[in-house]
């Protein structure tokens, strides 16, 4: 069997093995053992390294996987030395893993990790333009596409996005919990103003190029620093309602960034 996958975790195995967690492009994470990929000149060693994609030659033993060969495609191993990189990448692998439904096909979250991945190794953007970003693009991915043209409520638009220009003069707000834009009026009448959050036009733009720019070039926008900030708190917030897990690599990021 040969699969991509990335290393999200690595133990050692007897005396010169090793045992790799991978996160594979289409079959979701599974565990494999590599005999001897301790040794310095076994020439898949750096395939075998945490955060590296590679294509792995497996074969079944047993009931285990092992890896017979390895074919490095990219090494992400710089971000483990940085610990707060490596646990915002931990977040995105662990938010990864849950999208897998087994069915095939192309994996889209999968492919948003690795530009994840490139876009931190790199430092194109700010961390936490990054996290944002890939946020509100996994939740349209696992089926929760914002609303962000027009009032969830009335209907009434609050941007033009098909031709970038802007139809109507701002004030609205961001539903967290209907994970959509409202506009004034409606916003008066919800029951709850807990989930709202002041969204200028240039959030919703901010937003709709989350949601739907090409996976490869998603995180390549900049906003003001104001946006970018409810940006990320949205992003988040709506993140943590709709996803069924609580991830611990998540808590790792906030208490290492906390600590600045
Ligand atoms: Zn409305």
């Amino acid at each position: 069997m040969v699969i991509k996958a990335l290393v999200i975790k690595t133990e050692d195995s007897g005396e010169n093995g090793s045992k790799v967690t991978l996160l594979t492009e289409d079959s979701g994470t599974l565990v494999a053992k590599a005999t001897g990929g301790k040794k310095v000149t076994s020439s898949y060693f750096r395939s075998l390294q945490l955060l590296t994609y590679s294509e792995f030659y497996l074969t079944e033993s047993h009931g285990f996987y092992i890896i017979t060969d390895a074919r490095l495609i990219y090494s992400f191993f710089d971000l483990s030395t940085r610990v707060e990189d490596f646990a915002l990448a931990s977040y995105f692998t662990e938010l990864c893993k849950t999208a897998f439904t087994g069915e095939q096909g192309e994996n889209e979250a999968f492919r948003l990790c690795l530009v994840a991945l490139i876009s931190l190794l790199k430092e194109t953007f700010p961390p936490r333009h990054i996290k944002a970003v890939f946020e509100l693009r996994f939740l349209s991915i696992i089926g929760f596409e914002p609303l962000y043209g027009s009032c969830f409520a009335c209907g009434k638009e609050l941007i033009d996005v098909s031709c970038g220009g802007e139809t109507e003069d701002g004030a609205a707000f961001f539903n967290t919990e209907e994970v959509g834009a409202v506009c004034r009026s409606c916003s008066a009448l919800l029951p709850s103003k807990r989930a709202l959050i002041p969204a200028s036009k240039a959030l919703l733009k901010a937003i709709a190029y989350s949601a739907a720019a090409p996976v490869d070039k998603v995180f390549s926008f900049k906003t003001d620093s104001e946006t970018e900030k409810l940006l990320a708190q949205i992003a988040e917030t709506v993140v943590l309602e709709h996803i069924e897990i609580r991830p611990k690599s998540l808590k790792v990021y906030k208490d290492l960034t906390v600590i600045q």
